[in-house]
């Protein structure tokens, strides 16, 4: 959706408030007491329904991932807007600047809030077929503690188990394609990527990077990966496991996918949110992903990430 298009639909507090309730509805209204689904009154005059078999009163953010919140439905929605029409994405503290409201934090942990209900969303969906994987180590931020006696920092270890790198495991799934080329008699393969996950494994164990791996990929899928130790055990699993040898081959042919989407993802959280705490690194991950796998949907993402928000399922 264009700017000019998203003020004119969502022009004011009552216009996303309208459109918010709309989109529950359309989803279910589920009674959190009861669980008893679509069979409520709406009190317009309280703002509330009231279930019709048991009686319990619910807000109408309740339930959803507004949630507790007490920032107006029209900041939601410009966070939706520009989290999903913006190429990379947006800053808490720009984001702040764009509303013009007056604290950081409200509208820092409302962005956590959508990244997460992101990250759920994907998590309903599986990786099948072909897919690549790969470990990479993200840069993030790690405040030392400091011993209270002698005032004496914490030492830093270096390498792979620094605490200012967290790891990250990177599965893409791969889609054949067909070039639509009529003078072309014969019909032209080539394999695009479909959907990607990034899941951290804090560790990089065996044991972890296994069960990561079988929670986002059926498995059923073949996959391609380089030769770190703890991979055969991590992926046994599953149908077909090829590993190569990187200093044979050129990642970047061998696992295009998730090397591009490494790079990117690192590039990106760089420039725009710049030193992130490790705890964090998954919701901005969730973002990535959601955007990248949507990457084809168009002004559609905003809605669909609207459905992610009305969603009774998660809480
Ligand atoms: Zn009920």
């Amino acid at each position: 959706m264009k700017l000019i298009e998203f003020s004119q639909h969502f022009p004011d507090e009552a216009s996303c408030k309208a459109e918010f309730k709309l989109y529950r509805e359309a989803q279910g209204v589920v009674c959190k007491k009861c669980a008893t689904k679509n069979h409520y009154w709406w009190l317009a005059s309280k703002g509330q329904y009231e279930c019709k078999n048991c009686g319990f009163r619910m807000s109408l953010k309740s339930g959803t991932v507004m949630e507790n919140s007490k920032l107006p439905y029209q900041y939601w929605f410009i966070a939706f807007h520009l989290m999903t029409s913006t190429k990379k994405t947006i800053s808490a503290l720009e984001l702040q600047r764009q509303i013009g409201h007056k604290y950081y934090e409200p509208i820092w942990a409302m962005m956590h809030k959508i990244r997460l209900v992101m990250g759920k969303r994907d998590d309903q969906y599986k990786l099948t077929n072909e897919i690549e994987a790969d470990e990479s180590y993200y840069s993030t931020r790690y405040i030392q503690e400091e011993n209270e006696f002698t005032g004496q920092k914490e030492e830093l270890k270096r390498g792979k188990g620094s605490q200012r790198k967290t790891g990250v495991l990177v599965m893409a799934s791969q889609q054949r394609k067909v070039h639509s080329n009529p003078t072309k008699k014969k019909n032209v393969f080539y394999n695009a990527p479909k959907f990607l996950k990034m899941k951290l494994v804090e560790n990089g164990t065996a044991n972890e990077i296994k069960k990561t791996a079988e929670s986002i990929a059926d498995k059923q899928v073949r996959v391609k990966t380089d030769k770190a130790k703890s991979y055969p055990k991590a992926f046994e699993n599953f149908k077909k496991l090829e590993m190569f040898d990187m200093s044979k081959f050129d990642s970047g042919k061998v696992l295009p996918w998730v090397s591009k989407a490494i790079t990117n993802s690192k590039n990106l959280l760089k420039a725009i949110h710049h030193a992130i705490e490790g705890k964090y690194l998954q919701n901005y991950l969730n973002e990535f992903c959601y955007k990248y796998n949507r990457r084809y949907f168009g002004d559609k993402v905003f809605n669909r990430l609207l459905i992610c928000a009305v969603s009774q399922v998660w809480y």
